[in-house]
Parts: structure tokens; C-alpha cells; sequence
């Protein structure tokens, strides 16, 4: 059978062979043994590198979860990115999250478009500050992990009144700080125009997300927010968000 698919990583295995991890669109996380395939240029052409859009001719094997990948054709190569350390950064990113919150065998093509769209606008474009934190709510709300900037957890109250918040990992959204006694060491600060800018960029139709301005400080404190609140759910380390913190991409 062929599957569309988006390549993770790939690993030497032997003389000649790779192992490949991929995302497939029907059939979610699986991984492949490409034989000979760091000698066919003719069956994989170089198509097995990471965060290619390709249709796999796959076969399942029957001793354990693996599968034989037996020819690949490229459908998108996204040379733009791979020629831009940030841009892979950044990809990378999305895939580990995705790698750690969607379960294998748990197909999710919503997750696989999403991706897939993602990496053309990359491609295509250079989205600012507001696109790229937007798109990564979306992508939690589409793994079922959607920060909450509507309603605070402990009134149910909206925050058009009342937006004096701060952003609890724990609780995975903003809180009235009028409604908590304190504030706990892990919460993140998020200043009335931060949240105002935030949820006018989630509400916003996908095309005029760009318009919103974002100012420095508004982006610190949603990108410290998220940081925290996906270290807080995977409970431990991330590691393209340390690498990205560290390259000084965030
Ligand atoms: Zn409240």
C-alpha cells in the first residue's frame, strides 16, 4: 500500500539500510526499514530526509510493529527550509510535540494537514511572531490540549471585564488573579494587552492573523506561558524548545 507521510528522522541501520520514523496520515506514527536504501538512488532518490511530504510504498511486517518501505516518491521537498537553521528549529518543534502527544497507532490526518500546511507556509513565507504562536494553539487544541483564554477555571467568568490575569501551566490557561489568594511560583505573568492581543489573534480569521501587532514584551510573555505550559504537560524537558531557547530563536 503507498501512504502519505512526513519524515521525522532517519538512522543508519547496517551497511546499507535505514531506519526511517515517519507520520502517516492514516495510520499515524510508525517506523520503516528502508533496505538499501543508502545505495537506490532509484527507489528513494534522497526523498527519506526529514520533513519531506512523501507517498511511501510500504509493506506491514509480520514479526513486530515495523515496516518495510519499499519505494518513496517526493511530493513536497521544502528546500526553503531546510536551508534555514531557524525554520528547521522550528519544525522540529511542532514534530516533537506532535511525537510526544499524539499516541502511535492513533491516526490523526487534522494533525497530518495541519503539519503538512505548516511547512508550506514556512516554505512560502516568513509568518511573524503572532502567526507562529497562534499556530502552536492550534496545534495543542488539535493534540486536545488547548490552552483556555476564554473562561477562568474557578469563576467561569470571561476576561472582557475583568482582564487583569495571570497564565497558570497547571491549570492550562488564564486566571482572575482576584481569584486565587496567591500566585503560585509557576504562573506566568500576562498583562491585559497581552491577552487582548492573544485572543484577538486566536479569533481572528487565519488571513488577517499577520495584521496583529505584537509587541516584544506581549510575545515574551505568551511564548513563556506556552514554554511552560507544554514542559508542565509532557512533565519533563522538551527538547527542541531548550534548543531553541538556547540558539536564541524564542
Ligand atoms: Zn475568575
Amino acid at each position: 500500500m503507498t501512504i502519505r507521510s512526513i519524515i521525522m528522522k532517519k538512522i543508519d541501520r547496517g551497511e546499507a539500510d535505514e531506519t526511517v520514523i515517519f507520520l502517516s496520515r492514516e495510520r499515524g506514527w510508525l517506523t520503516g526499514i528502508a533496505k538499501n536504501s543508502r545505495k537506490s538512488r532509484v527507489r528513494f532518490g534522497g526523498h527519506l530526509e526529514p520533513f519531506c511530504v512523501v507517498d511511501l510504498a510500504v509493506r506491514l511486517r509480520k514479526k513486530d510493529n515495523l515496516v518495510w518501505i519499499d519505494e518513496s516518491h517526493m511530493s513536497k521537498g521544502f528546500l526553503k527550509i531546510r536551508g534555514k537553521m531557524e525554520s528547521l528549529a522550528r519544525v522540529s518543534y511542532f514534530f516533537e510535540l506532535v511525537s510526544v502527544f499524539l499516541p502511535e497507532s492513533s491516526p490523526d490526518p487534522d494533525v497530518f494537514d495541519f503539519l503538512e500546511n505548516f511547512l508550506e507556509t514556512l516554505d512560502a513565507s516568513n509568518p511573524g511572531s503572532i502567526e507562529l504562536l497562534v499556530s502552536e494553539i492550534h496545534l495543542l487544541g488539535l493534540l486536545g490540549f488547548q490552552p483556555s483564554f476564554n473562561r477562568c477555571p474557578f469563576c467561569g467568568q470571561g476576561f472582557a471585564s475583568n482582564p487583569d490575569v495571570f497564565f497558570s501551566p497547571l491549570l492550562g490557561g488564564a486566571v482572575h488573579k482576584s481569584c486565587v489568594e496567591y500566585k503560585p511560583a509557576l504562573d506566568k505573568t500576562m498583562s491585559p494587552a497581552t491577552l487582548a492581543a492573544l485572543r484577538h489573534g486566536l479569533n481572528a480569521d487565519s488571513r488577517l492573523v499577520e495584521r496583529i501587532k505584537l509587541s516584544r514584551s506581549a510575545e515574551k510573555e505568551i511564548r513563556d506561558s506556552l514554554s511552560a505550559f507544554v514542559r508542565c504537560l509532557r512533565g519533563e524537558e522538551i527538547k527542541s524548545l531548550r534548543f531553541m531557547e538556547k540558539a536564541g530563536y524564542f
